[in-house]
């Protein structure tokens, strides 16, 4: 069994960081901020003092933190993965991040004999803490064959996508998806609630028909309350939709559900939501209609 880190334990990393020690990996974690490898040294992982530490005692290093930027200094900070991990080393970066930056961050890392597959995940914290995740991988096939006994340890569905990047092509596809559903279902209650309905016995009614989804099911009860812990956090969509416009931007696509979601959240971070679940894209359709 390789020796696996884990850097990055937020709500997504420390609970797949979790899933790989009840896997039965040997595991060494870290976190910028100190403290949050606690729970997991009590379950038996060793905490490392750097990245650059940590990779040079394992074999296989996942990454998931924030943004692009954190995934580069994670990787190439003086104390970064890329100054602590032996060549043969694999990297798997499970952050949703630009799939441009990862094409370049995975050829640097080539230079020093340290492989790289992209593998952002789907299915939200409850995915993370059920290992049930949904992960679109990028990468070399031998590279994708040796992460995926990793992989499984945290989520159900992996799916090779291609190159490195495609995974994190994928995954602004994903969001994008994501995005309109989110404002669809949060039209439809508060045309709910408008018209007098009970909005719990609507969502029971429709949810074995189309309009069924995984954003009516687990998120429409927040929008019926007006209420939206976490989650996932409308800044870390508001990432991703940068992510996914620009992606459009290259490739010559136009994204106009995309952007009026991107433009609702600017306003939900402006006024002080942008930590809020996404479900938060609830308020502006409310607001619009005098709720
Ligand atoms: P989170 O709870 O905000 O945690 C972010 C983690 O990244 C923390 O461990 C944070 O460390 C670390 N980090 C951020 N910037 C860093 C830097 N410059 N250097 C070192 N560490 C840094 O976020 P999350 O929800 O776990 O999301 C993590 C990734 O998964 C993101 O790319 C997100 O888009 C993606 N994702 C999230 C969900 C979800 O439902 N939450 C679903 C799918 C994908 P500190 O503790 O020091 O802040």
């Amino acid at each position: 069994m390789e020796r696996v880190g884990f850097v990055g334990l937020g709500t997504m990393g420390a609970a797949m960081a979790a899933n790989l020690v009840r896997a039965g990996y040997p595991l060494h974690v870290w976190n910028r901020t100190a403290g949050r490898a606690r729970p997991l040294v009590d379950m038996g992982a060793t905490e490392a003092r750097t990245p650059r530490e940590l990779a040079a005692a394992v074999d296989v290093v996942v990454v998931c933190v924030s943004d692009t930027p954190d995934v580069e200094s994670v990787l190439f900070d003086n104390d970064g993965i890329a100054e602590g991990a032996a060549p043969g080393t694999l990297v798997i970066d499970c952050s949703t991040i630009s799939p441009s930056a990862t094409r370049a961050f995975a050829a640097r890392l080539r230079e020093r004999g340290i492989a790289m597959v992209d593998a952002p995940v789907s299915g939200g914290s409850e995915g993370a803490v059920q290992a049930t995740l949904t992960i679109m991988v990028g990468g070399e096939p031998d590279d994708v064959a040796r992460a995926h006994a990793v992989l499984a340890a945290m989520g159900r569905t992996i799916t090779h996508m291609g190159p490195v990047g495609a995974g994190q092509a994928t995954k602004a596809v994903n969001q994008v998806i994501l995005c309109g559903s989110y404002l669809g279902v949060a039209e439809g209650i508060m045309l709910a609630l408008k018209a007098g309905l009970d909005p719990d016995a609507v969502v029971a009614a429709l949810s074995g028909g189309a309009a069924q989804s995984w954003v009516l099911t687990n998120r429409s009860g927040r929008m019926i309350e007006d209420r939206y812990p976490l989650g996932f956090k409308v800044a870390l969509h508001r990432k991703d939709l940068a992510i996914a416009l620009e992606l459009a931007r290259e490739a010559g696509a136009s994204l106009p559900v995309a952007g009026l979601a991107a433009q609702l959240e600017n306003g939900l971070i402006a006024r002080g939501h942008g930590d809020e679940d996404m479900s938060a894209l609830a308020r502006p359709i409310r607001e619009l209609s005098g709720m």
